[in-house]
């Protein structure tokens, strides 16, 4: 080899390799290597590059021309590049472009190749010379705590030609590998988008999880990747735009990265040091085959996918039926029986948004739902009743004025009416209107759900509490499970629910994922029968007062006095474990919230306690100043997806949007 000027042969000047010619011909001009010649697929374009070239122009790799260079520049469609490196390792060294190879056998094999006949083996993983990707390095490369990714590599669909998104669009998973210096120990990956579009989970060790996107989508071109560290800072890094934005403690501060070189340049200069024996740290066959490994896991098909839902109460089971239609669901209740929790414990109010006056948010969120739920459960909905809420005179957080106005802006139905005084006390509150927001009955939603169930083949596994999960190299979640009839069992799947509501940090804590800011409240809901002949709703807003609701069609009251029926509110590590003990054990504050109540409402002298129920609501600790009640869906990444319900209404909608997102067509 001339060990000052190398001299290199292009393969392929197709729209990439044209790129590399311009390159490769201004380190020529700057005497940094010379180009031997430019190798082709057929005599006409051979013709015509001679015409615009002063380089020898060939159509065929001998020998003869392969001794005579130092190095080969292979910028061919994919599918060709482990035969042309092959044919070439034995007589020269080979920069091949990305990917290595279509299949890891194929690249590893290359690798021994190289080895064998001394040659080098760089692979064209182009974005670790992106000027954005030296600057991260320089960001996180000494980070130790947790971090989370989130990236998109997406190109615009008119440019798709029936590449496969994984192999085609690898460059994350290498600037990863090169960022991070460690190889994925779990990965998982499931289209979007049938052949085009695909995400792709990746767990490095160290608690480092990444979610990425990649293919052709819309109109899009987006090349980012954002860095979410322990501590709170977070690192967008946008490569089409060469920019990275920092934010921490709540300022953002914006980095404009210099472009120059390019990364082709800067890859093209690296790879002459290579020829020449300067550079040790390039990305080498080994490199390019865990590209190629991690590409071929990801898009592994799967031939009937694997649920897993665990939580049998509302939103579990509603989504296991969902997910029927999908694949093989598995429903884990620990429980003798199905909805015996939250969903069972609850006032069973179908929210129409009135109680929400200080969270515009949760009453769009009801609008949304309200008619997926209604077209699934109508039947179970009682409505042969009014609804009345009125608004308190003193301590309330929502004015009269206010909360009208909010009724309008929502579009919710109301007339203001006066109740009989021993029903609701006028001299307390300043507004009482009427609405006509139902309830549903637990009876009728609990039996439609079972015959649901039935009908759709779920496999409802009562008296199975699962213990644990772990996430295998493959990406499937292996759930251990105990059966309250004694014993215990593991299987695997490949999505996994978590709709355990009070418990759902327990998930988290087990794959590793961030948990949820959960406030924990022990809470007495009384049932009671009211001195009123026909049956009405009754609620006010918004503070300490209290409500009674119909409970379904039995002729008895849910009754709820705030603050009296919370017992007591938790946070922290051990906090649900200790409420659960106590809910066993807790008396009732009937007596207590009969006589705070009667001034709002005379007519409770004469109210019969039936019993209690005692319930764990859960919120996120941020929902208490406004009293919004979200149902959140995550998703983790690995096909695992947490559910932490806020209200009955949204059950459809949120199993709805969870199989959407799992496209069934991928499944062949
Ligand atoms: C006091 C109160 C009043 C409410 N009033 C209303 C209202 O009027 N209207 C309204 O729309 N919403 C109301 N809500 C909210 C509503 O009740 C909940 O959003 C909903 O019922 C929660 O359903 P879920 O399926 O998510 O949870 P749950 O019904 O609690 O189901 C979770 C299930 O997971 C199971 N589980 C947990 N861990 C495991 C494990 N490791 N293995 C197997 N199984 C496990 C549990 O046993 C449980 O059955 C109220 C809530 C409370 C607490």
């Amino acid at each position: 080899m001339s060990k000052i000027v190398p001299r290199v042969l292009l393969i392929g000047v197709g729209r990439f390799g044209v790129s590399h010619l311009d390159v490769l011909q201004k380190l020529q001009s700057q005497k940094l290597l010379s180009i031997s010649g430019v190798v082709v697929k057929t005599k006409e374009k051979k013709r015509e590059l001679e015409k615009e070239l002063a380089i020898p122009v060939y159509t065929q790799l001998t020998p003869t021309l392969l001794r005579n260079v130092d190095g080969v520049d292979i910028v061919t469609p994919y599918p060709t590049h482990y035969s042309l490196t092959k044919k070439i390792l034995p007589y020269a060294n080979v920069f091949v472009e990305k990917p290595i190879a279509e299949k890891e056998k194929e690249a590893l094999e290359l690798a021994r190749l190289a080895k064998k006949y001394k040659k080098t083996l760089m692979v064209g993983h182009i974005y670790r010379y992106h000027p954005v990707t030296q600057k991260l390095r320089k960001l996180i490369g000494h980070h130790k705590g947790r971090i989370r990714v989130e990236g998109e590599f997406i190109s615009p669909l008119d440019t798709y030609r029936g590449e496969n998104p994984s192999l085609e669009k690898l460059h994350f998973f290498d600037v990863l590998d090169y960022l991070l210096e460690k190889k994925p120990i779990s990965i998982w990956g499931h289209y979007l988008d049938p052949k085009r579009f695909l995400e792709v989970s990746l767990r490095y060790p160290r608690k480092i999880d990444v979610v990425l996107k990649l293919g052709w989508r819309r109109n899009e071109k987006i090349r980012r990747l954002v860095f979410s560290l322990e501590g709170g800072q977070v690192i967008e890094a946008d490569f089409t735009n060469n920019i990275i934005n920092i934010t921490k403690n709540g300022r953002r501060k914006t980095v404009v990265v210099d472009n120059k070189p390019t990364s082709l340049e800067g890859e093209l200069l690296a790879w002459r040091d290579v020829l020449l024996g300067k550079n040790k740290q390039f990305p080498d066959g080994l490199t390019g085959s865990r590209m190629v490994r991690i590409a071929n896991r990801s898009t592994q098909t799967i031939k009937k996918p694997r649920f897993a839902v665990i939580g049998g109460g509302l939103f579990g089971a509603v989504t296991a039926i969902k997910l029927s239609s999908l694949g093989e669901v598995h429903l884990f209740e620990r429980h003798k029986d199905l909805m015996t929790e939250a969903s069972w414990a609850n006032q069973y109010r179908h929210h129409m948004g009135y109680h929400y006056s200080l969270s515009p948010e949760t009453i769009k969120e009801i609008k949304v739902a309200t008619k997926d739920f209604e077209s699934y459960y109508e039947k179970s909905i009682v409505r042969d009743f009014p609804a009345y809420y009125a608004v308190a005179k003193h301590d309330s957080q929502v004015s009269s004025r206010e909360f009208l106005s909010l009724c309008k802006k929502m579009g919710l139905p109301y007339k203001q009416i006066k109740l009989p005084k021993e029903v609701l006390n006028p001299d307390e509150v300043s507004l009482t209107v009427r609405t006509p927001e139902a309830v549903i009955d637990y009876e009728c939603l609990k039996n439609d759900i079972t015959k649901d169930l039935k009908g759709k083949k779920v496999k409802v596994c009562l008296g199975h509490r699962v213990t644990g999960i772990r996430l295998l190299e493959s990406g499937e979640k292996k759930l251990d499970i105990r059966l309250l009839a004694g014993g215990a069992t593991s299987k695997k799947f490949d999505y996994v629910v978590n709709a355990t509501y009070a418990n759902c940090n327990q998930f988290c804590e087990w794959l590793d994922f961030p948990a949820r800011d959960l406030e924990w409240r022990l809470k007495e809901i009384a049932i009671v029968r009211l001195p009123i002949k026909k049956p009405i709703a009754l609620m006010i807003i918004n503070g300490p007062f209290s409500t009674f609701v119909p409970l379904g069609r039995t002729g008895l009251y849910t009754f709820g006095d705030i603050p009296l029926s919370i017992h007591e509110i938790r946070t922290g590590k051990n906090a649900l474990k200790i409420l659960d003990k106590k809910r066993k054990t807790t008396k009732s504050r009937w007596m207590a919230m009969q006589k705070r109540c009667l001034k709002w409402h005379p007519m409770l002298k004469k109210a019969e306690y039936v019993g209690s129920m005692f319930v764990i609501l859960t919120i996120e600790r941020g929902e208490k100043a406004n009293d919004a009640r979200p149902t959140q869906v995550t998703y983790h990444g690995f096909g695992c997806y947490s559910i932490l319900s806020g209200k009955l209404i949204t059950a459809v909608t949120v199993a709805k949007k969870i199989a959407g997102t799992i496209d069934n067509s991928q499944f062949v």
